[in-house]
């Protein structure tokens, strides 16, 4: 039974909540109480699935297309989640992607940007967009979903992402000393290998392997498992907790 931490009259945009560990959190969210704004850029199926899984619980929730790498998508998406639910009280910026798999010399001024656009600029614009909607209730909760990778350089053909990764690691420390005067916890997750559909896109299958053997605790995680941390972090339960990101790898 998932651990239970009161989010009632709370509103949650989770990016990324189409698939994954994004969808994962959302229904986490929704099963404490909170109303969520379940975002997604290309996977309408998935995103209007998580909201059905949510209404199911009788929770609200609604779907939001937006590119995070797009200010004017990034201002829509926060639009609606103000017209639907008066407000954002929790920001888990979770959309991610390793765009391409591609070496150093071999890495385009389109690949990059598009790395940096949605794992990087993206935590940049969905946060700058929420703040004051944090500050007008002084309490807020940013929580980032970082990479393991940041500790290793990533694996092959990953160090655009590997490097968008660290620098949101930067961006966590940093915005949490810029908000804690307002009551905002900002955090960051970093995961290890978890089960979803990136790494059908973007991992090959001896190296999953290989990085799950190497794994003190010798399997992968479950989505559900960063939900839960991600919840926790959401709660007045971790109101003392800022500017720290927490590993959740199985001990890699
Ligand atoms: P996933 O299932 O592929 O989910 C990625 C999500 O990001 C999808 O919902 C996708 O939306 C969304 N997304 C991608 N580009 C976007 C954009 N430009 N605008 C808005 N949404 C966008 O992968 P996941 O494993 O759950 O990844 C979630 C986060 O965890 C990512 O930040 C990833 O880097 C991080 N992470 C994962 C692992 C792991 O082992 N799984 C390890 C470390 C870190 P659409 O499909 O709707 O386009």
């Amino acid at each position: 039974m998932a651990a239970q931490f009161d989010l009632r009259g709370k509103v949650a945009l989770v990016t990324g909540a189409s698939s994954g560990i994004g969808a994962a959190t959302a229904l986490a969210l929704a099963r404490n109480g909170a109303a969520v704004v379940v975002n997604y850029h290309r996977n309408e199926h998935g995103a209007l699935e998580t909201v059905g899984l949510i209404h199911a619980m009788r929770r609200n929730a609604i779907a939001v297309r937006a590119d995070v790498s797009q200010r004017v998508d990034v201002l829509r998406m926060i639009g609606e989640a103000v017209d639907n639910f008066g407000g954002v009280d929790i920001l888990v910026n979770n959309a991610g992607s390793l765009v391409k798999l591609v070496s150093i010399e071999d890495c385009t001024d389109e690949v990059w940007d598009a790395v940096m656009g949605v794992n990087l600029k993206g935590v940049f614009l969905c946060t700058q967009a929420v703040i004051p909607y944090l500050k007008e209730k002084r309490r807020g909760r940013i929580i980032n979903i970082s990479s393991g990778a940041v500790e290793f350089g990533g694996m092959a053909q990953t160090l655009p992402y590997a490097a968008a990764k660290a620098a949101v690691n930067t961006f966590t420390k940093g915005l949490s000393k810029e908000l804690g005067q307002y009551n905002i916890t900002v955090n960051a997750v970093s995961p290890g290998i978890i089960m979803t559909p990136i790494h059908d896109q973007f991992s090959r299958p001896e190296w999953l392997q290989q990085a799950i053997a190497t794994t003190p605790m010798q399997r992968a995680g479950g989505p559900e498992e960063v939900a839960e941390l991600v919840a926790f972090l959401a709660s007045d339960d971790a109101g003392f907790i800022t500017g720290e990101v927490l590993g959740i790898d199985g001990g890699r």
